[in-house]
């Protein structure tokens, strides 16, 4: 998982296309409607999500593949953007949590 936080005031806009981001995640998270093809059947379309991250602000914990996204990597590489990394660690419990409290009647 990233975070991107915005360093502009200006509100980032981007959308997260089928072929970068659902194609890595295995799972489609676009939003499919059925559209009439040029031979008028009807054929499942994805519409890319859209997403927004206001001015001066950071996104909430996102799939790495949205980095993968040229309108968000290019945002980094200009410094529009700063990408951190969420280390998988960090979704479990502390450790410190579950460590053993300390007693008199432990043998060492
Ligand atoms: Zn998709």
């Amino acid at each position: 998982m990233i975070t991107l936080t915005n360093t502009r005031k200006q509100r980032f806009v981007f959308s997260l296309y089928h072929e970068h981001v659902c194609r890595r995640e295995g799972t489609c998270s676009c939003d499919t409607k059925m559209v009439p093809g040029a031979d008028g059947k009807l054929r499942p379309r994805n519409d890319p999500l859209s997403l927004q991250i206001d001015g001066l602000s950071r996104s909430a914990p996102l799939p790495d593949s949205v980095y993968h996204v040229p309108q968000v990597r290019l945002a980094c590489n200009e410094g529009r953007l700063v990408r951190e990394v969420i280390p998988p660690a960090q979704k479990v419990v502390a450790p410190a949590l579950t460590k053993k409290p300390k007693t008199t009647t432990d043998k060492e």
